[in-house]
Protein backbone atom coordinates (compact mmCIF):
# COMPACT_ATOMS: atom_id res chain seq x y z
CA UNK A 1 0.00 0.00 0.00
CA UNK A 2 1.67 3.38 -0.54
CA UNK A 3 0.25 5.01 2.62
CA UNK A 4 2.90 6.68 4.93
CA UNK A 5 3.23 6.09 8.96
CA UNK A 6 6.60 8.12 9.24
CA UNK A 7 5.42 11.66 10.75
CA UNK A 8 3.18 11.04 13.77
CA UNK A 9 3.37 13.53 16.44
CA UNK A 10 2.17 14.12 19.62
CA UNK A 11 -0.78 16.88 19.76
CA UNK A 12 -2.15 18.49 22.11
CA UNK A 13 -5.68 19.13 24.10
CA UNK A 14 -6.31 22.52 22.10
CA UNK A 15 -4.85 24.31 19.18
CA UNK A 16 -2.04 26.47 20.39
CA UNK A 17 -1.85 30.24 18.74
CA UNK A 18 1.15 29.30 16.92
CA UNK A 19 -0.79 25.57 15.31
CA UNK A 20 -1.76 26.28 11.94
CA UNK A 21 -1.45 22.50 10.15
CA UNK A 22 -2.69 19.11 12.08
CA UNK A 23 -2.38 15.41 11.39
CA UNK A 24 -4.77 13.82 9.66
CA UNK A 25 -4.96 11.42 6.89
CA UNK A 26 -6.17 12.53 3.33
CA UNK A 27 -6.74 11.39 -0.46
CA UNK A 28 -5.71 13.94 -3.26
CA UNK A 29 -6.95 11.63 -6.07
CA UNK A 30 -9.42 8.66 -5.95
CA UNK A 31 -8.61 5.45 -5.81
CA UNK A 32 -8.32 1.41 -3.61
CA UNK A 33 -6.43 2.04 -0.22
CA UNK A 34 -3.15 3.45 -1.59
CA UNK A 35 -4.61 6.86 -2.26
CA UNK A 36 -5.05 7.17 1.51
CA UNK A 37 -2.09 9.51 3.20
CA UNK A 38 -0.87 11.04 6.78
CA UNK A 39 0.19 14.11 6.64
CA UNK A 40 0.63 16.48 9.32
CA UNK A 41 0.37 19.45 6.99
CA UNK A 42 -3.42 19.92 6.48
CA UNK A 43 -4.60 23.69 7.88
CA UNK A 44 -6.39 23.71 11.05
CA UNK A 45 -10.05 24.39 10.34
CA UNK A 46 -10.39 27.30 12.39
CA UNK A 47 -14.08 29.02 13.65
CA UNK A 48 -15.11 31.38 10.38
CA UNK A 49 -18.87 31.68 10.71
CA UNK A 50 -20.50 32.68 13.50
CA UNK A 51 -22.37 29.31 13.65
CA UNK A 52 -19.14 27.28 13.30
CA UNK A 53 -18.41 24.75 16.34
CA UNK A 54 -14.41 23.67 16.03
CA UNK A 55 -14.32 19.73 17.83
CA UNK A 56 -11.17 18.14 18.59
CA UNK A 57 -11.20 14.78 17.34
CA UNK A 58 -10.74 11.81 19.79
CA UNK A 59 -12.80 9.15 17.71
CA UNK A 60 -14.25 8.74 14.24
CA UNK A 61 -15.50 5.84 12.72
CA UNK A 62 -16.01 4.63 8.96
CA UNK A 63 -18.92 3.80 6.84
CA UNK A 64 -19.45 1.97 3.60
CA UNK A 65 -19.67 5.88 2.21
CA UNK A 66 -16.00 6.16 3.28
CA UNK A 67 -14.71 3.37 0.87
CA UNK A 68 -17.43 4.33 -2.12
CA UNK A 69 -15.85 8.11 -1.48
CA UNK A 70 -12.58 7.20 -1.74
CA UNK A 71 -12.99 5.35 -5.23
CA UNK A 72 -14.66 9.03 -6.29
CA UNK A 73 -18.44 8.10 -5.20
CA UNK A 74 -20.64 11.06 -5.23
CA UNK A 75 -17.47 13.51 -6.59
CA UNK A 76 -19.90 15.58 -9.43
CA UNK A 77 -22.80 16.08 -6.72
CA UNK A 78 -20.91 16.43 -3.62
CA UNK A 79 -18.23 18.91 -5.39
CA UNK A 80 -21.26 21.00 -6.72
CA UNK A 81 -22.13 21.36 -2.92
CA UNK A 82 -19.09 22.25 -1.71
CA UNK A 83 -18.26 24.84 -4.58
CA UNK A 84 -21.37 25.86 -6.47
CA UNK A 85 -19.72 27.86 -8.91
CA UNK A 86 -18.03 24.12 -9.89
CA UNK A 87 -21.12 23.98 -12.26
CA UNK A 88 -19.18 26.18 -14.41
CA UNK A 89 -16.22 24.11 -15.08
CA UNK A 90 -13.31 22.14 -13.35
CA UNK A 91 -11.24 25.54 -12.67
CA UNK A 92 -13.83 26.24 -10.07
CA UNK A 93 -12.55 24.53 -6.96
CA UNK A 94 -11.09 21.37 -6.08
CA UNK A 95 -12.10 19.04 -3.27
CA UNK A 96 -8.30 17.64 -2.65
CA UNK A 97 -7.01 16.91 0.05
CA UNK A 98 -9.92 15.25 1.19
CA UNK A 99 -10.58 14.29 4.82
CA UNK A 100 -13.07 11.37 4.80
CA UNK A 101 -14.39 10.08 8.00
CA UNK A 102 -18.27 10.83 9.13
CA UNK A 103 -18.18 10.41 12.63
CA UNK A 104 -17.08 12.30 15.39
CA UNK A 105 -16.84 12.13 18.91
CA UNK A 106 -14.78 14.84 20.61
CA UNK A 107 -14.93 18.13 22.74
CA UNK A 108 -14.99 21.11 21.67
CA UNK A 109 -12.41 23.53 21.30
CA UNK A 110 -13.40 26.97 19.82
CA UNK A 111 -17.04 28.49 18.96
CA UNK A 112 -18.56 30.86 17.09
CA UNK A 113 -20.09 33.93 18.50
CA UNK A 114 -23.42 32.85 17.54
CA UNK A 115 -23.52 30.02 19.41
CA UNK A 116 -25.36 29.01 22.60
CA UNK A 117 -26.10 25.51 22.20
CA UNK A 118 -22.41 24.02 23.28
CA UNK A 119 -19.33 25.65 24.78
CA UNK A 120 -15.60 24.81 24.99
CA UNK A 121 -14.66 22.22 26.77
CA UNK A 122 -17.86 20.33 25.87
CA UNK A 123 -17.91 16.88 24.77
CA UNK A 124 -19.58 16.12 21.67
CA UNK A 125 -20.51 14.20 18.72
CA UNK A 126 -22.08 14.79 15.15
CA UNK A 127 -22.23 13.16 11.89
CA UNK A 128 -20.21 15.53 9.47
CA UNK A 129 -21.86 15.83 6.35
CA UNK A 130 -20.03 14.24 3.37
CA UNK A 131 -19.64 17.61 1.45
CA UNK A 132 -17.71 18.87 4.46
CA UNK A 133 -13.93 17.82 5.73
CA UNK A 134 -14.23 14.53 7.44
CA UNK A 135 -13.10 13.22 10.73
CA UNK A 136 -10.00 11.94 10.14
CA UNK A 137 -7.72 14.60 11.19
CA UNK A 138 -6.80 16.24 14.52
CA UNK A 139 -9.90 18.57 14.33
CA UNK A 140 -13.51 19.29 12.58
CA UNK A 141 -15.66 22.09 12.09
CA UNK A 142 -18.73 21.73 11.69
CA UNK A 143 -22.01 24.58 12.00
CA UNK A 144 -24.05 24.21 15.48
CA UNK A 145 -26.69 22.55 14.40
CA UNK A 146 -24.79 19.45 13.15
CA UNK A 147 -23.27 19.38 16.54
CA UNK A 148 -25.10 17.73 20.02
CA UNK A 149 -23.85 17.03 23.42
CA UNK A 150 -22.41 12.83 23.50
CA UNK A 151 -23.92 10.60 25.41
CA UNK A 152 -22.17 10.14 28.94
CA UNK A 153 -22.22 7.23 29.66
CA UNK A 154 -19.89 5.43 26.94
CA UNK A 155 -16.54 6.27 25.74
CA UNK A 156 -15.44 8.35 22.66
CA UNK A 157 -14.53 5.31 20.80
CA UNK A 158 -17.92 3.87 21.47
CA UNK A 159 -20.00 7.24 20.79
CA UNK A 160 -18.61 7.43 17.69
CA UNK A 161 -19.80 4.50 16.20
CA UNK A 162 -23.06 6.20 16.19
CA UNK A 163 -23.77 9.88 14.93
CA UNK A 164 -23.74 8.74 11.06
CA UNK A 165 -25.88 5.59 10.97
CA UNK A 166 -28.24 7.44 13.59
CA UNK A 167 -28.71 10.87 11.66
CA UNK A 168 -29.14 7.94 8.15
CA UNK A 169 -32.41 5.82 10.33
CA UNK A 170 -33.73 8.58 11.63
CA UNK A 171 -33.77 11.02 8.34
CA UNK A 172 -35.28 7.68 6.76
CA UNK A 173 -37.67 6.03 9.16
CA UNK A 174 -38.96 9.57 10.28
CA UNK A 175 -39.11 11.93 7.28
CA UNK A 176 -39.66 8.82 4.63
CA UNK A 177 -40.78 5.85 7.05
CA UNK A 178 -43.65 8.13 8.48
CA UNK A 179 -42.87 6.68 12.13
CA UNK A 180 -42.00 8.50 15.44
CA UNK A 181 -41.58 7.68 18.76
CA UNK A 182 -45.09 8.33 19.63
CA UNK A 183 -46.59 6.75 16.47
CA UNK A 184 -44.66 3.15 16.36
CA UNK A 185 -45.78 1.12 18.94
CA UNK A 186 -47.66 -1.85 17.05
CA UNK A 187 -46.08 -1.09 13.77
CA UNK A 188 -44.95 -3.63 11.73
CA UNK A 189 -41.30 -3.08 10.41
CA UNK A 190 -39.14 -4.64 8.62
CA UNK A 191 -35.05 -3.83 8.04
CA UNK A 192 -33.23 -5.80 5.57
CA UNK A 193 -29.41 -5.96 6.45
CA UNK A 194 -29.85 -5.79 9.92
CA UNK A 195 -26.28 -6.41 10.99
CA UNK A 196 -24.72 -3.60 9.76
CA UNK A 197 -24.13 0.07 10.50
CA UNK A 198 -27.45 1.19 10.36
CA UNK A 199 -29.47 -1.49 10.93
CA UNK A 200 -28.03 -2.33 14.30
CA UNK A 201 -28.83 0.99 15.22
CA UNK A 202 -32.34 0.95 13.45
CA UNK A 203 -32.92 -2.13 15.47
CA UNK A 204 -32.90 -0.60 18.65
CA UNK A 205 -34.31 2.34 18.04
CA UNK A 206 -37.58 0.84 16.84
CA UNK A 207 -37.51 -1.24 19.31
CA UNK A 208 -37.42 2.20 22.03
CA UNK A 209 -40.47 3.47 19.95
CA UNK A 210 -42.20 -0.05 20.43
CA UNK A 211 -42.51 -1.03 17.24
CA UNK A 212 -42.73 -4.71 16.21
CA UNK A 213 -39.10 -5.61 14.23
CA UNK A 214 -38.28 -8.41 11.89
CA UNK A 215 -34.66 -8.58 10.52
CA UNK A 216 -32.93 -10.18 7.52
CA UNK A 217 -28.92 -11.08 8.02
CA UNK A 218 -26.59 -13.65 7.67
CA UNK A 219 -27.20 -16.53 10.01
CA UNK A 220 -24.33 -15.85 11.76
CA UNK A 221 -25.31 -12.71 12.98
CA UNK A 222 -28.97 -13.94 14.38
CA UNK A 223 -27.83 -13.66 18.00
CA UNK A 224 -26.13 -10.17 17.91
CA UNK A 225 -29.37 -8.88 16.43
CA UNK A 226 -31.65 -10.52 18.54
CA UNK A 227 -29.57 -9.21 21.90
CA UNK A 228 -30.42 -5.81 20.04
CA UNK A 229 -33.93 -6.82 20.29
CA UNK A 230 -35.09 -8.15 17.01
CA UNK A 231 -38.60 -9.85 17.32
CA UNK A 232 -37.87 -11.86 14.37
CA UNK A 233 -35.39 -12.98 12.24
CA UNK A 234 -34.74 -14.47 8.91
CA UNK A 235 -31.29 -15.81 7.66
CA UNK A 236 -31.31 -14.67 3.90
CA UNK A 237 -28.78 -16.57 3.02
CA UNK A 238 -31.51 -19.93 3.53
CA UNK A 239 -33.02 -21.56 0.76
CA UNK A 240 -36.20 -20.60 2.00
CA UNK A 241 -36.04 -17.15 3.07
CA UNK A 242 -38.62 -15.54 0.71
CA UNK A 243 -40.78 -18.17 1.57
CA UNK A 244 -40.51 -17.50 4.86
CA UNK A 245 -40.90 -13.69 5.11
CA UNK A 246 -43.72 -13.81 2.67
CA UNK A 247 -45.83 -16.20 5.37
CA UNK A 248 -45.43 -13.42 7.92
CA UNK A 249 -48.07 -11.02 8.36
CA UNK A 250 -47.13 -8.22 6.54
CA UNK A 251 -45.10 -4.93 7.31
CA UNK A 252 -46.35 -1.17 7.88
CA UNK A 253 -42.40 0.28 6.64
CA UNK A 254 -39.55 -1.75 5.32
CA UNK A 255 -36.27 -0.09 6.19
CA UNK A 256 -33.83 -1.65 3.02
CA UNK A 257 -30.19 -1.42 3.46
CA UNK A 258 -29.42 -3.81 1.02
CA UNK A 259 -31.34 -2.94 -2.20
CA UNK A 260 -30.66 -4.57 -5.57
CA UNK A 261 -33.14 -7.98 -6.09
CA UNK A 262 -34.16 -7.34 -2.16
CA UNK A 263 -36.41 -4.37 -3.44
CA UNK A 264 -39.13 -6.27 -5.36
CA UNK A 265 -39.27 -8.81 -2.57
CA UNK A 266 -39.81 -6.16 0.15
CA UNK A 267 -41.87 -4.41 -1.51
CA UNK A 268 -44.53 -7.22 -1.81
CA UNK A 269 -44.19 -7.54 2.06
CA UNK A 270 -46.04 -4.30 3.14
CA UNK A 271 -49.44 -4.37 3.60
CA UNK A 272 -51.76 -3.13 0.94
CA UNK A 273 -53.63 0.25 0.77
CA UNK A 274 -53.20 1.15 4.32
CA UNK A 275 -49.97 3.60 4.16
CA UNK A 276 -47.38 1.33 4.66
CA UNK A 277 -43.72 2.73 3.29
CA UNK A 278 -41.19 1.15 1.68
CA UNK A 279 -37.68 2.99 2.11
CA UNK A 280 -34.51 2.22 0.58
CA UNK A 281 -31.06 3.80 1.15
CA UNK A 282 -29.85 2.47 -1.58
CA UNK A 283 -30.46 4.47 -4.54
CA UNK A 284 -28.79 5.68 -8.13
CA UNK A 285 -28.67 9.08 -7.22
CA UNK A 286 -25.10 9.85 -6.81
CA UNK A 287 -23.82 6.92 -9.12
CA UNK A 288 -26.24 8.28 -11.96
CA UNK A 289 -24.25 11.79 -11.76
CA UNK A 290 -20.77 10.54 -11.22
CA UNK A 291 -21.99 8.30 -14.71
CA UNK A 292 -24.44 10.80 -16.58
CA UNK A 293 -22.91 14.15 -15.49
CA UNK A 294 -25.32 16.51 -13.08
CA UNK A 295 -28.38 16.94 -15.29
CA UNK A 296 -28.64 13.82 -17.13
CA UNK A 297 -27.92 12.04 -13.71
CA UNK A 298 -30.44 13.66 -11.44
CA UNK A 299 -33.45 13.92 -14.19
CA UNK A 300 -32.64 10.14 -14.57
CA UNK A 301 -32.61 9.66 -10.94
CA UNK A 302 -36.02 11.55 -10.54
CA UNK A 303 -37.51 10.21 -13.33
CA UNK A 304 -37.00 6.80 -11.77
CA UNK A 305 -37.98 7.48 -8.36
CA UNK A 306 -40.99 8.79 -10.16
CA UNK A 307 -42.12 5.78 -11.82
CA UNK A 308 -41.63 3.63 -8.99
CA UNK A 309 -43.59 5.46 -6.70
CA UNK A 310 -46.51 5.92 -9.40
CA UNK A 311 -45.91 1.86 -10.18
CA UNK A 312 -46.17 1.19 -6.65
CA UNK A 313 -49.08 2.87 -5.26
CA UNK A 314 -51.32 2.06 -7.88
CA UNK A 315 -50.77 -1.70 -8.38
CA UNK A 316 -50.48 -1.90 -4.47
CA UNK A 317 -51.32 0.95 -2.70
CA UNK A 318 -47.93 1.84 -1.16
CA UNK A 319 -45.70 3.99 -0.63
CA UNK A 320 -41.94 3.90 -2.35
CA UNK A 321 -39.31 6.37 -1.17
CA UNK A 322 -35.57 6.90 -0.53
CA UNK A 323 -33.98 7.69 2.33
CA UNK A 324 -31.01 10.06 2.74
CA UNK A 325 -28.79 10.97 5.24
CA UNK A 326 -29.51 14.55 7.16
CA UNK A 327 -27.43 16.37 9.18
CA UNK A 328 -29.35 17.35 12.44
CA UNK A 329 -27.88 17.86 15.79
CA UNK A 330 -31.10 18.06 18.07
CA UNK A 331 -32.30 14.42 16.62
CA UNK A 332 -28.90 13.49 18.36
CA UNK A 333 -29.75 14.95 21.43
CA UNK A 334 -32.29 11.97 21.54
CA UNK A 335 -30.21 9.79 20.74
CA UNK A 336 -28.06 10.81 23.41
CA UNK A 337 -30.39 10.40 25.85
CA UNK A 338 -31.66 6.78 24.82
CA UNK A 339 -28.00 5.96 24.92
CA UNK A 340 -27.56 7.39 28.57
CA UNK A 341 -30.75 5.21 29.23
CA UNK A 342 -29.36 2.04 28.81
CA UNK A 343 -31.79 1.85 25.17
CA UNK A 344 -29.58 2.42 22.48
CA UNK A 345 -25.53 0.07 22.70
CA UNK A 346 -23.05 1.33 20.55
CA UNK A 347 -21.90 -1.97 18.41
CA UNK A 348 -18.33 -1.85 17.95
CA UNK A 349 -17.21 -4.30 16.42
CA UNK A 350 -13.58 -3.15 15.16
CA UNK A 351 -11.33 -0.64 16.62
CA UNK A 352 -8.15 0.86 15.11
CA UNK A 353 -5.62 3.10 16.04
CA UNK A 354 -5.11 6.73 14.36
CA UNK A 355 -1.51 5.08 12.61
CA UNK A 356 -3.91 1.84 11.36
CA UNK A 357 -6.49 4.02 8.97
CA UNK A 358 -5.83 2.33 6.15
CA UNK A 359 -6.35 -1.26 7.98
CA UNK A 360 -9.56 0.16 9.40
CA UNK A 361 -10.99 0.55 5.79
CA UNK A 362 -9.75 -2.69 4.63
CA UNK A 363 -11.64 -4.18 7.13
CA UNK A 364 -14.57 -2.56 6.43
CA UNK A 365 -14.19 -2.86 2.77
CA UNK A 366 -14.45 -6.92 3.29
CA UNK A 367 -17.96 -6.33 3.76
CA UNK A 368 -20.40 -8.48 6.38
CA UNK A 369 -20.60 -5.60 9.25
CA UNK A 370 -21.23 -6.97 12.52
CA UNK A 371 -21.90 -3.08 13.65
CA UNK A 372 -18.88 -0.39 13.27
CA UNK A 373 -15.82 0.21 12.72
CA UNK A 374 -14.49 3.01 14.84
CA UNK A 375 -10.57 5.05 14.45
CA UNK A 376 -9.20 6.03 17.78
CA UNK A 377 -7.70 9.31 16.75
CA UNK A 378 -6.50 11.15 20.02
P1 LIG B 1 -22.88 -2.01 6.56
O1 LIG B 1 -21.82 -2.37 5.59
O2 LIG B 1 -22.49 -1.59 7.94
O3 LIG B 1 -23.90 -3.22 6.73
C1 LIG B 1 -24.44 -3.96 5.68
C2 LIG B 1 -24.95 -5.26 6.31
O4 LIG B 1 -25.81 -5.94 5.42
C3 LIG B 1 -23.83 -6.24 6.68
O5 LIG B 1 -24.00 -6.63 8.02
C4 LIG B 1 -24.03 -7.40 5.72
O6 LIG B 1 -23.60 -8.60 6.37
C5 LIG B 1 -25.54 -7.35 5.48
N1 LIG B 1 -26.01 -7.90 4.21
C6 LIG B 1 -25.37 -7.96 3.03
N2 LIG B 1 -26.17 -8.48 2.08
C7 LIG B 1 -27.36 -8.75 2.68
C8 LIG B 1 -28.61 -9.27 2.23
N3 LIG B 1 -28.80 -9.62 0.95
N4 LIG B 1 -29.61 -9.38 3.12
C9 LIG B 1 -29.46 -9.01 4.41
N5 LIG B 1 -28.29 -8.52 4.91
C10 LIG B 1 -27.26 -8.37 4.04
O7 LIG B 1 -23.73 -0.84 5.89
P2 LIG B 1 -24.61 0.29 6.62
O8 LIG B 1 -25.53 -0.36 7.56
O9 LIG B 1 -23.75 1.37 7.11
O10 LIG B 1 -25.41 0.87 5.37
C11 LIG B 1 -26.37 0.06 4.72
C12 LIG B 1 -26.56 0.55 3.29
O11 LIG B 1 -27.12 1.85 3.32
C13 LIG B 1 -25.26 0.67 2.51
O12 LIG B 1 -25.49 0.29 1.18
C14 LIG B 1 -24.94 2.15 2.57
O13 LIG B 1 -24.16 2.58 1.50
C15 LIG B 1 -26.34 2.74 2.55
N6 LIG B 1 -26.42 4.05 3.18
C16 LIG B 1 -27.07 5.03 2.50
C17 LIG B 1 -27.22 6.27 3.06
C18 LIG B 1 -27.97 7.31 2.33
O14 LIG B 1 -27.90 8.52 2.69
N7 LIG B 1 -28.77 6.95 1.32
C19 LIG B 1 -26.61 6.61 4.35
C20 LIG B 1 -26.00 5.48 5.01
C21 LIG B 1 -25.92 4.24 4.43
P3 LIG B 1 -23.39 -10.01 5.55
O15 LIG B 1 -22.83 -9.68 4.20
O16 LIG B 1 -22.42 -10.78 6.38
O17 LIG B 1 -24.74 -10.65 5.50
Amino acid sequence: AGWSLSCRRNVSSSPSRLQSCMPGWVIDQYGTNGVLTYTEDIPVPTVNSPSDVMIKVYAASLNPLDIAMRGGYGATLLKLKRHPMSVLGSDYGSEFPLILGRDVSGVVVDCGSEVTHVAPGDEVWAAVPPWKQGSLAEFVTLTEYEVSHKPKSVSHAEAASIPYVANTALSALVNAGGLCRDSSSNKRVLITGGSGGVGTFSIQLLKAWGAHVTVTCSQNAEGLVRGLGADEVVDYTAEDASEQLEMMEKFDVVLDNVGGETEQLALGLLKPWSGAKYVTLVTPLLPNTDSMGLLNGMCQAGSSLQSKAIQNIISGGVFYRWGFYAPDGPALDDVSRLVDAGKILPVVEAQFPFTQVPQAFQKLEQGHARGKTVVRVT
